[in-house]
């Protein structure tokens, strides 16, 4: 939620029709509303905090009346290729808007059909931590799954941690997921969960990959960033994901810096970050793993890659020739980290003294090789992500 001083919340009369309110107060609200006029929402993110420009908005519009709305964004680059996304209950189900209201670059239609009814519009599928608990929810009490407190954000709030494993036997291997590093890349969170469900379906091959190796999962890296509703990707003074060098100025990748070594304990391990790219167009509508700026490391990228490829299961393409976007390629480039390293870089220097492998996986807000993405086919796609970690391991002993 923003504060008090950046409510976004005003009711207008438009003549003897309908009134429209909108609202971001609420865990993971952010819009700056500019006017409304007639039947048309004009509103904008709000990126306070942020340098130059990105798009994270997530608002609530309550229409008095049945009626056809138009939002209009009054900055360019805010929506996908799909427009905008709804959810009709709260922000725990979102569906893309139907394609015939999806008007052009910055304007999108919607038909309420009910009196005051409240729909809940995002530029993707917001997940924050009433999402977390509500998934998590069929999951408590299942004894290969811990739950506890990382660490406490910057403002007081609890990063939570997973553990999955059978704590019966000493695992031999450390496999670490992160997320949410940009509190706006929402979509790793349908990933996680498609993980989880998998990695506790007793399936062979999870029961395998949890006799051999403990996981930790870290789903909000930026808890704060995403409570407030706050854009997190190119944060100012710098975002956690150039939180990696010199002075960790954030809880969460200071603990990851002193524990993480701790927690895995000298055993061979994996890290891989969760990332969403931007909104739109090349490099932007595909699955893909940052190459890595050592060589060897990018090696072992290209084999997880081929893996991924091999074995999908999941409707969402992901292909050889997409999937690894080679160090020094398009933005992938030593200039994007000046502020200060990011995850991968900082385990890299693990690489040879116990590190394996280390990736960042950018997957699309929207569009996947023309295929839309939604909460299910991402929750497939991390199904996916984590059987290509376990065969990935399986391929090492051999
Ligand atoms: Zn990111």
């Amino acid at each position: 939620m923003k504060s008090i001083l950046f409510a976004c919340s005003l009711f207008f009369s438009l003549n003897c029709c309908a009134q429209m309110h909108i609202d971001d107060q609420f865990p993971g609200g952010n819009v700056i509303l500019e006017n409304i006029s007639g039947d048309t929402v004009y509103f904008k993110p709000d990126l306070t905090g942020t340098e130059g420009n990105w798009f994270y908005w997530n608002f609530q519009a309550t229409s008095t009346k049945p009626q056809t709305w138009y939002f209009k964004s009054t900055k360019k680059n805010t929506m996908t290729g799909l427009g905008a996304a709804y959810s009709e209950d709260g922000g725990y189900n979102w569906m893309w808007i139907d394609q015939k209201d999806n008007l052009g670059p910055d304007l999108f239609a919607f038909t309420f059909t009910k009196p005051n009814q409240t729909i809940q519009f995002s530029f993707a599928q917001p997940y924050t931590q009433n999402n977390f608990e509500h998934f998590i929810q069929s999951h408590i009490g299942d004894n290969r799954l811990k739950q506890s407190i990382f660490c406490q954000s910057n403002q007081g709030r609890p990063v939570e941690k997973i553990l999955i494993s059978n704590f019966d036997i000493k695992p031999s291997f450390k496999i670490l997921f992160l997320a949410r590093a940009h509190a706006c890349e929402m979509m790793s969170n349908y990933l996680i969960e498609g993980m989880i469900n998998n990695l506790l379906s007793d399936s062979p091959e999870m029961v395998e990959l949890l006799n051999k190796a403990e996981i930790m999962i870290i789903p909000f890296l930026d808890k704060d960033g995403v409570e407030n509703g706050d854009q997190g990707k190119n944060r100012i003074p710098r975002d956690h994901n150039r939180d990696y060098s010199g002075t960790s100025i954030y809880a969460t990748t200071r603990t990851i810096r002193e524990e993480i070594p701790k927690w895995v304990g000298g055993l061979p391990w994996i890290g891989i970050d969760l990332h969403n790219p931007w909104i739109k167009g090349e490099h932007n509508e595909w699955a893909y793993m940052v190459g890595n700026a050592n060589p060897d490391i990018e090696a072992q990228q290209r084999i997880f890659a081929q893996i991924m490829a091999e074995n999908r299961k999941g409707p969402l393409k992901f292909d050889i020739e997409h999937g690894l976007l080679e160090y020094g390629t398009a933005w992938n480039k030593g200039s994007n980290y000046e502020k200060g390293e990011p995850f991968n870089a900082w385990a890299a220097q693990y690489f040879d003294k116990g590190l394996r492998l280390t990736t960042t996986i950018e997957f699309p807000y929207a569009l996947n090789h023309g295929q839309e993405v939604t909460a299910q086919n991402a929750r497939e796609f991390g199904k996916d992500l984590i059987r290509a970690t376990a065969i990935y391991i399986e391929n090492l002993d051999e």
